[in-house]
C-alpha cells in the first residue's frame, strides 16, 4: 500500500477511522483474502549465491521485517497521519519506552521526565539510564511553558505522558514542545491513553510517540506489544536502535495488534461514552470526593484536553471521601463485572486501588482520600452501574472509623 506522505497517497484524503480499515493490506497479493497472512519467519532463501552476496531481495531476515510486520507498521503509520515517517514495533509498551529513550540519549545527556509518568518508566530511568551516565530530572506535569527554566545545556529530551495513567493530569504539550525545540531538545510522549485517534501526538509537536499496544490497540487483554512512531528527522535513529538491540515482535502478536487496530475507533467510542457515563454517575455519589477524568467539564485539565484532544478512553480515577481502606476494599471485592487487575484497554471493566505517594519526587500526592482507578469496558452501562451499586452497599456495611 502507499504510504502517508506520498503526494498522491490515496489514503491521505480519508479520515483516520477509514484509513484503519484500509491500511496495511493488499488482498490481491494474497489470493484475494481480506487480511495479510501471518509469516512465521527467520531464514530467507536466495535463488543463487550471487543473489545472496548482493542481498538481492525485498526482505532480509525475519527480525528485519516480514509482510506481517510491514502490514502492521503501514496501518500504524496511517493511524498517526502525515507527520509520521515510520514506526518501530517492540515486544511490550515498556520496551517501546526504553527503546525510544535509548535511541535518542547518550552518556552525558540530561532527560526531563514528568513526575506523573508510568512507574516502570521511572524505574528504567533511575536504575538503568543512570548506569550509562544519563541523568533524569522529574518535573511537575502541570509545568507548561515554564519547562524552559529546567532545560540544561545537556538536556537532550523531554518526556511527557498526558494524561498520567493514575493521576490524569493533562500536560500543555504544545507549550512544552515549543520550549524543548527552541532549546534543541526532542519531545517523547507516552500516548497510550488517547491513542493517535484522540491525540495526534506527532502533529502536536511530539518527535517520538510511544504506545503500549497491549492496551487499546490489542484491546482484548491477550497480547503484549509496543510501538514508537517518529517524525522524518528521527526515524532512522529509532529504527537503527531497535535493530541494533535485536528487538522484534512475534508474528502472532503482530497479527493480533493489526486485528485490534481494525476495530480501534469503534471500541474507543464505546469506552469513551460509557466511561464518561460511569464517571458522571460516580461524581454524583455522596461517597465520592472527586473524579479525575479530563473529559469531564469539572476536571482541572478539561480546558487543555478540549483544546488539544479529540477523544478520550475508558480510563479514569475516583477519590473517595476519607474512609478506612477496609471500606474501599469491601467496595472493590463486591464488584463482579469490574475485575481487580492492572493493565487496561481490553473489552472488560477493571478497578484497582492505588497510591502515588511513593512514586512522586517533584510533586506531592495528596488527593484528599483513598483513590481507585477504573477502566470501563464494553459491557452495558446499566449493568456496570448496578455492579457499582453492589460495591457501594458493601462499602456502607463497613464500619467507618
Ligand atoms: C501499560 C503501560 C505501559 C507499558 O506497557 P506494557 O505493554 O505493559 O509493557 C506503558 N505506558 C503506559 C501509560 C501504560 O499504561
Amino acid at each position: 500500500m502507499k504510504r502517508a506522505g506520498d503526494n498522491d497517497d490515496p489514503l491521505a484524503k480519508l479520515t483516520p477511522r477509514t484509513r484503519l480499515t484500509v491500511a496495511g493490506r493488499d488482498p490481491f497479493d494474497h489470493h484475494g483474502y481480506v487480511n495479510t497472512p501471518v509469516y512465521h519467519a527467520s531464514t530467507l532463501l536466495y535463488p543463487t549465491a550471487e543473489d545472496f552476496l548482493a542481498r538481492r531481495s525485498r526482505y532480509k531476515y525475519g527480525r528485519r521485517g516480514t509482510p506481517t510486520s510491514e502490514a502492521l507498521e503501514d496501518a500504524l503509520r496511517q493511524l498517526e497521519g502525515e507527520s509520521c515517517a515510520g514506526v518501530a514495533l517492540l515486544p511490550s509498551g515498556l520496551a517501546a519506552v526504553s527503546a525510544a529513550l535509548l535511541a535518542v540519549l547518550q552518556a552525558g545527556d540530561h532527560l526531563l521526565m514528568t513526575d506523573s509518568v508510568y512507574e516502570p518508566t521511572r524505574v528504567f530511568c533511575d536504575k538503568y539510564l543512570s548506569r550509562y551516565g544519563i541523568t533524569t530530572t522529574y518535573y511537575d506535569p502541570l509545568i507548561g511553558a515554564d519547562i524552559a527554566g529546567l532545560l540544561q545545556p545537556n538536556t537532550r529530551a523531554v518526556f511527557v505522558e498526558s494524561p498520567g495513567s493514575l493521576s490524569f493530569e493533562i500536560q500543555d504539550i504544545p507549550a512544552i514542545s515549543a520550549a524543548a525545540h527552541a532549546h534543541g531538545a526532542l519531545v517523547l510522549m507516552d500516548n497510550t491513553w488517547a491513542t493517535p485517534l484522540g491525540f495526534p501526538a506527532l502533529d502536536r509537536g511530539v518527535d517520538l510517540s510511544i504506545q503500549a499496544g497491549t492496551k487499546y490497540i490489542g484491546g482484548h487483554s491477550d497480547v503484549m506489544i509496543g510501538m514508537v512512531s517518529a517524525h522524518a528527522g528521527i526515524v532512522r535513529q529509532l529504527k537503527e536502535a531497535v535493530f541494533t538491540m535485536g528487538l522484534c515482535v512475534g508474528p502472532d502478536d503482530m497479527y493480533l495488534a493489526l486485528r485490534g487496530l481494525r476495530t480501534l475507533s469503534a471500541r474507543l467510542a464505546v469506552h469513551e461514552e460509557s466511561g464518561l457515563a460511569v464517571a458522571r454517575w460516580l461524581a454524583a455519589r455522596p461517597e465520592v470526593l472527586t473524579v479525575m477524568h479530563p473529559a469531564l467539564e469539572s476536571d482541572s485539565g478539561h480546558a487543555l484536553w478540549k483544546r488539544d484532544f479529540s477523544g478520550a478512553c475508558g480510563l479514569f480515577a475516583v477519590v473517595f471521601k476519607p474512609v478506612p481502606d477496609a471500606a474501599v476494599h469491601a467496595f472493590l471485592n463486591a464488584l463482579t463485572l469490574f475485575g481487580i487487575g492492572a493493565s487496561w484497554g481490553g473489552y472488560e471493566s477493571l478497578a484497582i486501588p492505588f497510591d502515588c505517594t511513593k512514586i512522586r519526587t517533584a510533586t506531592r500526592w495528596a488527593p484528599g482520600g483513598p483513590t481507585v482507578r477504573f477502566h470501563v469496558g464494553l459491557e452495558d452501562i446499566g449493568d456496570l452501574i448496578a455492579d457499582l451499586e453492589r460495591g457501594f452497599a458493601a462499602f456502607a456495611a463497613e464500619p467507618k472509623a
